[in-house]
């Protein structure tokens, strides 16, 4: 099998399919499963990605129980893994039993960085850019008067120096209020323009051109109080050891922000945005003191009730980008009901902790492995080949049996 497929994005997607289908050594039943585009249409795939030979579909869910700023949400997930949905329902539950989130989100400010390599007076440089800066940010604001019609645009321009490995480099940071979008085309066509100007004033040859997921001024912020002291004092402990292990230990963190991006980005891809460029903010967010931290704090306030907060970077759009192109995605923002990407980032940043607290009341609990085993139980039996009712007959007696493995899915489905 050759790998190279000379002009194979040139084919219309029924010939690539095709194609793939023979190569692949699919069946005529599996290469028919690629055909159901569902509500991704087909003309509309093929226009979002290259190569498209068929869709993915995933579960879409609802979790349930979401106040946000006194505001009820039905907030979309979609997602493969099971319990995510119900964890954050459950931890939402629980919130909302004390009013609820509340939630802020910052201005929706983007870096954007130009990398200039072989400056020779770097402060002189310097100085230079920031003279310079109100024309930079005039002309960086050509570039899209749809953003500025808008309200957003380009706000201010600083300069950094980066030592590296290949000398110093000076690095032009944008500031771009990004508006309703996420903002990633956004910003880099701004760099990209005001590169050849940066290299007349500093020059210095422009190399990179391109935004930061590093969103560090699009900050999102939720907190809630979720366990009454007289009433959980041993359960609240045992969550505070659990956020001082994470706060302590990178291993642990990891796995704890893995827990907080399960539900993050769930709504994120239901919603049409970059899950990959949250995640990429989230862990660079977590480790900035030098340390890679929880995204999230546990703490008792002055009654000994448990408080979290969670704060990271959101950097999400509801124009821009699939946003506006995936169907399904569209219906579930309307869904939501938000009315501005801050208002998103709101709602996104209060899952992310209702879904954390789930976990960590879970984990210092009875273990979540039960909760979870029960839900993977129906994913063991389809793997197995149950059809219809026979997945949940197959699931709930492998959870009977304490026993959720393909082996004994297998038995039952052949006894
Ligand atoms: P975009 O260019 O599709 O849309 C943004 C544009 O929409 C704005 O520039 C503006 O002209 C217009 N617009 C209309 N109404 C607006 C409003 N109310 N507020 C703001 N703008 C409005 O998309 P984008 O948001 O610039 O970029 C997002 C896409 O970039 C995503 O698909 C992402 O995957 C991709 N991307 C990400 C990275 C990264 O994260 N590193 C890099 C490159 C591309």
């Amino acid at each position: 099998m050759d790998s190279s497929l000379s002009g194979f994005y040139k084919l219309p997607v029924n010939e690539r399919r095709k194609k793939i289908a023979e190569l692949g050594g699919l069946t005529a039943d599996e290469a028919a499963l690629l055909e159901r585009f569902g509500a991704l249409d087909e003309p509309t795939a093929d226009r979002m990605i290259e190569n498209v030979i068929g869709a993915f579909p995933l579960p879409l869910g609802i979790a349930t129980n979401f106040k946000v700023n006194g505001k009820d949400y039905l907030v979309p997930m979609a997602i493969e893994e099971p319990s995510v949905v119900a964890a954050a329902s459950h931890g939402a539950k629980i919130a909302r039993e004390f009013g609820g989130f509340e939630a802020s989100a910052d201005e929706p400010i983007m870096l954007g960085q130009i990398q200039l390599a072989g400056v020779k007076k770097i402060p002189e440089a310097k100085k230079k850019i920031t003279a310079a800066s109100g024309s930079l940010i005039s002309l960086a604001n050509s570039c899209d008067p749809v953003l500025v019609k808008f309200g957003g645009g380009c706000r201010k321009i600083e300069v950094r120096e980066v030592k590296s490995k290949r000398g110093t480099f000076l690095v032009v940071h944008l500031l771009v209020n990004c508006g309703d979008a996420m903002g990633a085309n956004a910003v880099n066509t701004m760099c990209e323009k005001l590169a050849p100007e940066l290299e007349k004033i500093t020059g210095g040859s422009a190399r990179l051109r391109i935004l930061t997921n590093l969103a560090i001024h699009r900050l999102a912020r939720a907190k809630a109080t979720f366990l009454r002291c007289e009433t959980c004092t041993p359960l609240i402990g045992a969550i505070l050891d659990a956020w001082a292990l994470a706060d302590a230990d990178a291993f642990r963190a990891t796995t704890h922000n893995k827990g907080v991006m399960n539900g993050i980005d769930a709504v994120v891809l239901a919603t049409g945005n970059d899950w990959r460029a949250l995640e990429a903010g989230a862990h660079a967010y977590a480790a900035i003191t030098g340390k890679y931290k929880p995204l999230t704090k546990f703490y008792t306030d002055k009654k000994g009730d448990l408080v979290g907060e969670i704060e990271l970077p959101v950097a999400v759009g509801l124009v821009g980008g699939a946003t506006k192109t995936h169907p399904v995605a569209k219906a579930c923002v309307k869904l939501l009901g938000v009315k501005s990407a801050r208002e998103l980032a709101c709602v996104i940043a209060s899952v992310g902790l209702a879904q954390n607290f789930a976990a960590l009341r879970a984990l210092a609990g009875e273990g979540i492995n039960r909760g979870h085993m029960e839900l993977h139980a129906r994913n063991v039996a389809i793997a197995a080949g149950a059809k219809g009712a026979q997945i949940d007959a197959v699931a709930e007696k492998m959870i009977r049996e304490k026993n959720v493995s393909a082996s004994r899915a297998k038995e039952l489905l052949s006894g």
